[in-house]
């Protein structure tokens, strides 16, 4: 198997990829997409499931993602996975989508029904269950800050909050408008009598120590959702010096076990990890979704921790 394929090769995928011992029927979009693990991931679940298929990275800039999309039944796709920068496009693409996904306001995941696409979101879906396996909690018990939230990731995340009814909603971006405009959509989902002492359930605050220093004392869950940290000489996204021990700390990065942002948790003595079991558990509701089957997760899990 290639490690990229292009459109190119979708438009004659059985050429494309004569020669190879099973068909490739899976795959993952996106631009960049030579980093991504998933291929590790569930190739062993298919391998491990004897589900005679296999998965593939495929390389799609922005203005190429309608066409390959619509190829996908053609080529004999059972689905696909999409990651940044078409997640919003896939939504437009997709003939049905998911009330989740049109909640979240973008699709991941493609399923081919005939000539038709259907979408899903599994990013929100698999933040909570890797918060529930990291810190054995739920969303909805918490008080949540989302650092980022006016990026993909951060969007979806918020969104999931809202979706599970969290006890608090704190949604930071370096843009602060981006913030507002996510509180804004998520507002009537706090509507409700589950208020906390006298704060908002909801707010929008923007990118100022003391500030985040003040909400973080009224705060039991930080997500960063941002990309800061992603480079090992990047500096924890929050300092050390305004994070306490009761946080718990959930780092959407995992180019590194312990990102800047981890490291200086874990030295305040907080609960801490990193974004590998997000990308676990969207890969397993994937699976679920496409296979209508139970994933194997603890081969995924050794796959996704050896690649
Ligand atoms: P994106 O849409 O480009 O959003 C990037 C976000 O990061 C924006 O909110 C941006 O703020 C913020 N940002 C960038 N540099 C910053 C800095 N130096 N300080 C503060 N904020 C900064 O990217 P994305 O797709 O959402 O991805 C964001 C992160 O989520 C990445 O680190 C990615 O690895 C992670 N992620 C993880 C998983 C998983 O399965 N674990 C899945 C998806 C994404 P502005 O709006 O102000 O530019």
């Amino acid at each position: 198997m290639k490690d990229l394929y292009t459109l190119e090769d979708l438009r004659h995928w059985e050429t494309a990829t004569a020669g190879e011992p099973l068909p490739i029927r899976l795959g993952v979009f996106g631009d960049p997409v030579a980093h991504s693990r998933s291929p590790q991931m569930l190739n062993a679940a298919l391998e491990a499931c004897g589900i005679p298929a296999r998965y593939c990275r495929l390389h799609i800039r922005p203005e190429e993602f309608a066409e390959a999309a619509r190829l996908l039944p053609q080529a004999g796709f059972i689905g696909a996975n999409v990651t940044v920068p078409h997640k919003i496009a896939a939504m437009n693409e997709a003939d049905v989508v998911d009330e989740n996904a049109r909640k979240i306001g973008a699709v991941n995941t493609l399923v081919v029904e005939g000539e038709r696409l259907l979408g899903f979101n599994t990013d929100g879906p698999g933040l909570m269950r890797a918060i529930r396996a990291e810190f054995g909690v739920d969303l909805r018990d918490l008080r949540v800050m989302v650092l980022g939230a006016g990026g993909g990731a951060g969007r979806a995340i918020a969104a999931q909050c809202a979706l599970e009814g969290c006890e608090r909603l704190v949604l930071v971006n370096r843009t602060l408008e981006k913030a507002r405009e996510v509180a804004a959509e998520l507002a009537p989902y706090f509507k409700g009598p589950r208020v906390y002492g006298p704060l908002h359930r909801l707010e929008a605050v923007p990118w100022e120590e003391t500030k985040l220093a003040a909400q973080l004392t009224q705060t039991d869950l930080v997500i960063n959702a941002t990309s800061c940290g992603m480079k090992p000489t990047d500096p924890s996204v929050l300092p050390e010096s305004i994070l306490q021990a009761n946080l718990l700390v959930f780092d959407t990065i995992y180019t590194a076990r312990r990102t800047p942002l981890v490291e200086a948790a874990q030295t305040v003595g907080a609960r801490a990890a990193n974004g590998l079991s997000m990308l676990l558990y969207q890969g397993v509701l994937a699976f679920e979704i496409w296979f209508n089957r139970t994933a194997p997760v603890e081969i995924m899990k050794k796959a996704l921790s050896s690649a």
